[in-house]
């Protein structure tokens, strides 16, 4: 018997800063700031201010493990620190400056975040969270002139440091952490390993993949804090292929702007945003010169029909991808297969609308009802089930163990047809969330703000679907007798603890609300009942 004589090469994302370095030095990368005035610098640039930003960052104390926050827009120096926490050995956690301050709180508080690192557009959002939490070193980058006083200036500490020798790492170290709604208001953690987007890196830049290259000017308007911007710095560095960070303004004229301006040829968010592109498109169809253009990846939430006929008016392709949080994100894209390329209109719409095959080392199952694996015949439904070397075996901290299978597969909580050619189609979901422009809301920590108030005996809110931002909440609502409350009164009431974004749009008052043998909401009667009222 032989035994395999390679090299025991660890996959870490060291290897992936240094070819950027060392290989695609001069690419360009794009940086367009809060204020709008564009900065551009290369990927060389970012690699060596990385190494200086490291040595800095462990002369405040951060150690290998240690997580480094992150408050920052699709901006350089959230590149830079893409490069220098992961190389350094620690972890970059990424925050999402969309969530709701008790949120945050709890996120930091649970990382055990020490050191942060803010843009100073975002100094609101950090002091609407900080009371109460304890951290060692607020650094921030700074607009014009000096950091405020209190906080370090990000571009002094890079200015006073030397540069680091990386460390060598083992390819299961962390490297990265993101939190995911859970349905109860507590978010859980997940920490990707180098080896895991590594990994990640190498397929998602597959030329049937999302296909990343060299020749590719890349804009991901897909947040650097949602899902490690799905995977595609660390792609665009790996391929050498040149970045556009399009900063916060990510209104449909700002993109269609730096896509034309920058000759972005791939671009990649949520279908919100597409949605008023397209408008904007349709409203003035020469305005913009996107000859370049040749791919929007399009995913988070689904995408409907429209999106991709509309685009398909202004020869732009849009190409549908499923992921999530813990799967790093990529899971599945949905590519027009061979057979079909001369297929009819509505049989390539039909296919197109799906949420793909799964990628290289994904494995896929769904289980139905009864816990029995589904046919793969575009008929059966059931539960969708991945595993591969870029899902999250467990959450940070144990939580969420229910969300894994006795044999180690991840619960994804998408309810799922398979086709023969194992393409996957969501039909609902089995979590209790409402997804609205691509950030998640929980139903049930409305429900429970809600069943707060004096007048209200029970509600529940369920998803409906809405043009623009995919989905919002409705609340369904019945009153304690004899008491009254208005919409208004309980908006009101809600937004006392959510966002404004966050409120239900619409309220249906109710005698009763319907329930299962065991006491739950029959939320599948109300989606019913409300989506087509
Ligand atoms: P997140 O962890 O916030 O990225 O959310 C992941 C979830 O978003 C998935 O479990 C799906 O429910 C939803 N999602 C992601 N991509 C798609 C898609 N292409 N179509 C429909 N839902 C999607």
């Amino acid at each position: 018997m032989l035994s395999n004589s390679m090299d025991d090469y660890p996959l870490t994302l060291t290897r992936i800063v240094e070819r950027a370095e060392r290989f695609h030095a001069d690419v360009e990368v794009v940086s367009r700031r809060p204020s709008g005035a564009v900065e551009r610098t290369t990927l060389g640039e970012c690699a060596a201010r990385a190494r200086n930003l490291a040595t800095a960052l462990e002369a405040l104390g951060v150690r290998p493990g240690d997580p480094v926050a992150t408050l920052l827009w699709n901006q350089r120096e959230h590149l830079e620190l893409y490069f220098a926490v992961p190389a350094m050995g620690s972890v970059i956690h990424t925050l999402n400056p969309r969530l709701f301050p008790y949120e945050l709180a709890f996120i930091v508080d649970d990382a055990s975040d020490g050191v942060i690192i803010i843009d100073e557009s975002l100094l609101q959002v950090f002091e609407s969270f900080r009371a109460g939490l304890d951290f060692r070193h607020v650094i921030v980058v700074p607009q014009d002139g000096p950091a405020p006083a209190g906080t370090l200036d990000y571009e002094a500490l890079i200015a006073d440091a030397t540069p680091m020798t990386w460390p060598e790492l083992d390819e299961r170290d962390a490297a990265a952490m993101c939190y995911t709604s859970g349905t109860t208001g507590r978010p859980k953690g997940v920490v990707y390993s180098h080896r895991a987007l590594v990994l990640h890196s190498l397929v998602a830049a597959l030329p049937d993949q999302l296909a990343v290259s060299a020749g590719d000017t890349v804009l991901p308007v897909v947040p650097m804090f949602h899902a490690n911007a799905w995977g595609l710095p660390y792609a665009a560095a790996l391929a050498g292929a040149r970045l556009v960070l399009p900063g916060p303004r990510l209104d449909p004229e700002s993109v269609l702007n730096l896509c034309a301006h920058e000759r972005v040829t791939m671009t990649a968010g949520v279908p919100t945003v597409w949605m008023g592109m397209l408008a904007a498109l349709d409203a003035e169809p020469d305005r913009w010169d996107l000859s370049e253009l040749n791919r929007l990846i399009v995913g988070g939430a689904a995408v409907p029909r429209s999106m991709f006929e509309g685009f398909d008016r202004h020869g732009l392709t849009v190409v549908q991808a499923w992921g999530m949080t813990e799967t790093a994100p990529l899971g599945a894209v949905c590519r027009l297969p061979v057979r079909l390329y001369e297929g009819e209109r509505d049989e390539q719409y039909g296919f197109r609308v799906r949420q793909g095959v799964a990628t290289p080392f994904f494995d896929i199952r769904a289980r139905d009802d009864n816990g029995e694996l589904i046919a793969w015949d575009d008929a059966a439904m059931g539960e969708l089930e991945v595993r591969g070397p870029w899902v999250a075996g467990s959450y940070h901290g144990g939580r969420g163990t229910e969300n894994f299978t006795v044999d180690g597969w991840f619960r994804t909580g998408d309810v799922v047809r398979i086709d023969a050619h194992g393409c996957i189609r969501i039909c609902d979901r089995s979590k209790d969330l409402v997804k609205s422009g691509g950030e998640w809301i929980s139903s049930v920590d409305l429900e429970n703000q809600l069943m707060a108030h004096p007048a209200v005996a029970q509600a529940a809110v369920i998803a409906v679907p809405d043009e623009r931002w995919g989905e919002r909440p409705l609340a369904v609502v019945s009153l304690c007798d004899g008491a009254d409350a208005s919409a208004d009164e309980l908006r009101e009431h809600l937004a006392q603890e959510f966002a404004r974004w966050q409120l239900p749009d619409r309220f249906e008052f109710v005698q009763a609300i319907p329930c299962t043998a065991t006491g739950k909401f029959k939320k599948s009667q109300l989606r019913t009942q409300f989506t087509t009222a």
